[in-house]
């Protein structure tokens, strides 16, 4: 103020903080303070006006808007993108730390994005830079950069126009998002897929995928290149039309089945070639799923078997033929054999008696052999009947075991019969049914001598089971030896005679009665095979 005086000169001081006592409070607050001369006529000073605004208000929205404008400059340069604005003609304010680690080029640097553009995107962006400058829409576009030491990666920038509350552009905010690795990964998955594209191309098999709900959307071109019906129509669902009618029903329950379980899809159907002949397929889909286990797709094959097929089939008009053309002479002999054990039932030839039960013993095999050999044929044409009728199960698991009883003398046969039950079943064939499992029980345990039998209730039915403690069963044969002419391959082949067909008759019998077979095994800890039967109230 002294000085104002003395010179004359004015002196102004803007936002100058002071404590103000204010409603009985020290406050602090800002003010502007203007300390001017006053004159007289002659010029002379007189004295010194002094004028203070308060402007806190102000200064402490400036303060904020500072402040926040530093928290955004923070975390745009702790992002992994290049941050940029520009004001509303499209000059750049500010960009973010990562550009200048990427591009080793200061962002203020005239032209500094055009001379790191790849020179076929310089037009490009600029064109469609300006087009939103123009309009207001949002901007967004894939670039090439190239970064310090010269390589170009791909970005996606994209940009918003901020608008004040007129609804006028005020400035805009954007970002650099790197897409290299993206666009690297893109490219590895593309010549990948090529790659097994071409695999699946070069098979004779038929390779299809599906999506996760079932739909058909990949075929290689063994399919079409085997079929008559065009690309168009295989990929829109047509490929049903290649199913031969007999087999479309079935496949469409089996493979809803499949997609509506995961389980796998396995099928035997056949295709029509492009010259109409149908040839017979196995077809088979794996679902492929992901780490949490939902099923992203299947993969499917069909694998020609018309061949083995065509085998099977002679093979199996051979067993019938011969099975049947042996049955005669087989009967015969068996007739005369036990017409010489009559006669020579009193002899003095120990010799001739033993020869003749010792040939009789194995005619009864021999024929039990034809039997079943017949009853597989009979499966196979259906033309397995049964004679049903009712039938007391514990009695007839007493007589079936007596009757092996003969036969295997010295055996311990534990038999708890835990219920009584009454089926509905032909008496004949479940006789047949354990009469083969609990040979197979005595077969598969050699040097022991204990089998157990149960009978018990399980819900509506009655369940039987025959236990041994012999070789066992591994996982993978357990879901097999069902099966036709299926027998445990190993170092057990050769020590145990057989046919692989008991346990198919078995389960065939079991199924026509709507019953249920299993078994329960352990490889060197013995089997419990079980049958279920409906029970009658
Ligand atoms: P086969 O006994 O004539 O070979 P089956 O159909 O009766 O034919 O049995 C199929 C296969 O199942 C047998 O070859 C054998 O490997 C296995 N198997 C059947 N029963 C038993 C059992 N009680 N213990 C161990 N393995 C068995």
């Amino acid at each position: 103020m002294q000085d104002v005086f003395t010179t004359g000169k004015t002196f102004r001081a803007y936002a100058l903080p002071v404590t103000l006592l204010r409603n009985g409070k020290l406050e602090v607050a800002y003010v502007d303070f203007v300390y001017e001369a006053m004159r007289e006529a002659d010029d002379s000073i007189i004295g010194v006006m002094a004028v203070a605004v308060e402007v806190t208000e102000q200064v402490i929205a400036t303060q904020k808007i500072e402040e926040s404008e530093k928290v955004f400059r923070e975390l745009a340069d702790s992002l992994p993108e290049l941050v940029w604005t520009t004001d509303k003609d499209g000059k750049r304010t500010f960009m973010s730390r990562r550009w200048k680690e990427f591009t080793g080029v200061d962002p203020w640097q005239d032209n500094a994005l055009v001379s790191l553009l790849h020179p076929d995107d310089v037009l490009p962006t600029r064109e469609k830079w300006e087009r939103c400058l123009q309009t207001g829409d949002p901007y967004n576009h894939q670039l090439r950069m190239k970064n310090s030491v010269g390589e170009y990666h791909w970005f996606y920038a994209n940009g918003e126009a901020i608008r004040n509350a007129a609804g006028e552009i005020e400035k805009w905010v954007g970002a650099y998002t790197n897409l290299n690795e993206q666009k690297i990964a893109e490219e590895k998955l593309k010549l990948t897929s090529e790659r097994f594209r071409l695999l699946a191309d070069s098979m004779p098999q038929f390779v299809w995928t599906a999506d996760a709900e079932g739909n058909l959307d990949y075929f290689n071109k063994a399919v079409y290149d085997y079929t008559d019906i065009t690309a168009g129509e295989i990929e829109n669902g047509g490929w049903l039309q290649i199913v031969h009618p007999d087999e479309r029903d079935e496949n469409i329950r089996l493979w809803l089945n499949a997609i509506k379980s995961g389980n796998d899809f396995v099928f035997e159907h056949r295709f029509r070639r492009n010259d109409g002949f149908y040839r017979w397929q196995l077809s088979r889909a794996i679902p492929q799923r992901d780490e949490y286990g939902n099923i992203q797709l299947w993969v499917g094959t069909s694998t020609d078997i018309h061949e083995i097929k065509a085998l099977d089939e002679e093979k199996d008009f051979f067993i019938a033929m011969v099975s049947h053309e042996l049955k005669t002479p087989i009967t015969s002999m068996k007739g005369y054999v036990q017409l010489l054990q009559h006669k020579y039932k009193t002899s003095k030839d120990d010799f001739l008696r033993n020869s003749l039960s010792m040939v009789n013993k194995q005619i009864i095999k021999t024929t039990r052999l034809i039997s079943e050999l017949l009853d597989v044929s009979k499966i196979k044409s259906g033309s397995l009947s049964l004679n049903l009728e009712q039938v007391k199960v514990n009695q007839l698991v007493k007589e079936v075991i007596n009757e092996i009883e003969h036969v295997h003398s010295g055996y311990n046969f534990h038999f708890t019969a835990q219920a009584d039950a009454l089926v509905f079943a032909d008496r004949e064939r479940i006789a047949q049914v354990l009469t083969n499992l609990i040979s197979n029980a005595i077969k598969y345990s050699p040097g022991l001598d204990k089998i157990s039998i149960t009978t018990e209730i399980v819900d509506a039915s009655v369940k039987v089971s025959i236990r041994d403690y012999g070789i066992g069963i591994s996982k993978t044969d357990q879901q097999k030896i069902f099966q036709r002419f299926y027998r445990v391959e190993g170092k057990n082949e050769n020590r145990f005679s057989g046919f692989g067909i008991g346990l198919f008759i078995a389960s065939e019998i079991i199924k026509k009665h709507h019953g249920n077979i299993g078994v329960d095994s352990e490889p060197d800890q013995g089997s419990v095979f079980f049958f279920e039967l409906p029970i009658l109230p």
